[in-house]
């Protein structure tokens, strides 16, 4: 093998050509990038995660090479890769002779944790670079609420407008508000067809069976579903449709659930973004730009929420892992132990909002916000599951799960498991949210307008029993409002008590 001085490993979701790293070609440093079985192997991701993960690194380190670096890409069938970064960057630092280790700054702690040890153990002068796609460093959150009590995404955010001057008119928020949540909620009455955006349906047959001989289990379907951005130049394309086609309806429907579309006008982004594809400032800046060149086409409503859940939401979410974390993993302040019921893993049960989220979810590794906030996750913590479980299955399932996001995602807003820090109440609903929301209790087996007897809506009584068994962490919550009042009031409660009992009882024959 050729000599070099400096060998620089690149993550998987740290395929960012933009890098400043790549700027100068140098053949005296080798690019490292590896597909291992301590990344397949950490859950049990979909098939569609795994795939689009190692496509758009195999397709990167081609892009690298093309741009004249030398790469080094081991593949997870390749004879001696020994299956973990360290095994390997060992070998390969005594095959090429090279005398220094340089590394991006992982997104995740467990990787940021294996590098840091690698580097004292290893002994060789390194350098940690930072990945130049996040809008804050991995502290300012911390920083910035230091000595508060509260920890409010949208203090946050406004600072991130400010900051970067993203809808801003001087110092003040375009149009007189910093935000225009109350104005997108409208539930999906329409018939009328979304147009698709026009990436490539690749064939996929070959990855599903090299996968099973490489022995790698998964979850999910590859085919026919499989369209998932692996290119920067795809990710472009898909933001060029996701402002052309869906923008102006983003924000008016975007908490709103169908069975007739499963993407309706989100932008299906996270992928191209987590992986670092493309650049959250370039996705909000084009956002800005549609608006302020075509305000009556782009409603302001929508293009504050859709900038919102980049700068904020998503900055928010990663600035709360670094502040937290490793022992926000560990956080279950309800105290839940339940198992995740059978179901989860195949979409079969008779509560058709279950069916309808699992099932695309199984299929093509997405289900948008609403979705994963108020089906799934509600479910999940009206049922008492242990947060572990919970965060096992969305790490798995999604295409775009990667832990800084997906764990204050997943235990802090759905689950509340962290007690407060990210949301200041629990996200849990009865059906008649979901029943406003969707389409989905037309046709379900239970019914939405009945909490206790034969059809009774699970939703219903576990809601009540939630805030029954959680009453002394709860009642002094100021957000709750008229919640215990009315449990007290309530003539049949012993019935919707006994009903929850029972179904909490059985939750696999849902
Ligand atoms: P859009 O609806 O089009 O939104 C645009 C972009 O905003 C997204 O691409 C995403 O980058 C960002 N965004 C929106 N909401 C959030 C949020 N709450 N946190 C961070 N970024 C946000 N997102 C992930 O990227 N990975 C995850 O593993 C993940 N797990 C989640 C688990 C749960 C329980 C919940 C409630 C949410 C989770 N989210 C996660 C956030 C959000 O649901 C997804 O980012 C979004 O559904 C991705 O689809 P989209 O690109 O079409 O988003
Ligand atoms: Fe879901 Fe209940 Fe509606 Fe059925 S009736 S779809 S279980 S909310």
């Amino acid at each position: 093998m050729k000599t070099y001085h400096t060998l620089r490993l690149i993550l998987g979701d740290q395929l960012n050509e933009q890098h400043s790293w790549f700027k100068q070609i140098d053949s005296g440093t080798l690019y490292v990038m590896m597909e291992l079985r301590s990344e397949t192997d950490y859950v049990k991701h979909h098939i569609q995660k795994v795939v689009a993960f190692f496509s758009a690194m195999r397709a990167f380190a081609a892009r690298l090479q093309e741009m004249g670096h030398d790469v080094y890409y081991i593949t997870l069938d390749e004879e001696g890769n020994a299956g973990t970064f360290t095994a390997n960057l060992n070998l390969l630092f005594a095959a090429t002779q090279a005398k220094r280790f340089e590394y991006q700054l992982p997104d995740e702690y467990r990787l940021d944790k294996e590098l840091r040890q690698f580097c004292s153990e290893a002994g060789y002068p390194y350098s940690v670079y930072d990945t130049e796609h996040f809008l804050s460093h991995r502290d300012d959150l911390r920083r910035f609420f230091e000595g508060k009590k509260q920890y409010l995404m949208e203090s946050f955010y406004r600072k991130m407008r400010i900051d970067y001057k993203v809808l801003l008119d001087g110092d003040q928020p375009h149009g007189g508000k910093w935000n225009y949540d109350a104005e997108n909620r409208e539930s999906w009455s329409h018939t009328g067809g979304i147009p698709e955006p026009p990436l490539p349906r690749r064939e996929t047959t070959a990855w599903q069976s090299w996968l099973e001989s490489c022995g790698v289990r998964t979850i999910g379907e590859l085919a026919p579903n499989f369209d998932w951005p692996i290119t920067r130049k795809e990710g472009l394309q898909l933001l060029s449709f996701f402002i052309e086609h869906q923008l102006p309806w983003f924000g008016k429907f975007q908490d709103a659930m169908t069975v007739q579309h499963r993407f309706l006008f989100h932008s299906r982004l996270s992928f191209s973004m987590n992986v670092k594809l493309i650049h959250p400032l370039e996705v909000i800046q084009a956002a800005e730009s549609a608006y302020r060149q075509q305000p009556d086409r782009y409603p302001l409503a929508a293009v504050e929420g859709f900038i919102r859940q980049i700068l904020g939401w998503r900055e928010y979410m990663r600035g709360m892992y670094w502040a937290f974390i490793p022992g926000y993993r560990h956080m279950n302040y309800f105290g839940h132990e339940r198992a995740l019921p059978k179901w989860f893993w195949t979409g079969e049960t008779r509560m058709r909002c279950m069916q309808a989220a699992i099932g695309q979810s199984l299929d093509a590794a997405y289900a948008h916000h609403i979705q994963r906030l108020m089906i799934t996750g509600n479910f999940a913590l009206l049922a008492g599951i242990h947060p572990d479980a919970v965060d096992e299955w969305y790490l798995g399932i999604y295409v775009d799960a990667v832990e800084w996001v997906q764990l204050p995602n997943t235990r802090g807003m759905s689950q509340f498991a962290d007690g407060g820090l990210v949301g200041t109440k629990p996200y849990v609903s009865s059906a008649a949210y979901i029943n406003k929301m969707s389409d989905y209790c037309k046709g379900c087996a239970y019914q939405a307008k009945l909490k206790t007897g034969e059809g009774a809506c699970p939703f219903n009584s576990l809601y009540w029993h939630f805030y029954h068994r959680n009453r002394e962490k709860l009642a002094t919550n100021p957000r709750i409002g008229m919640v215990y009042p009315t449990l007290d009031k309530m003539a049949n409660r012993d019935a919707l008590l006994q009903q929850a009992e029972i179904y909490l009882s059985q939750l696999d024959q849902l």
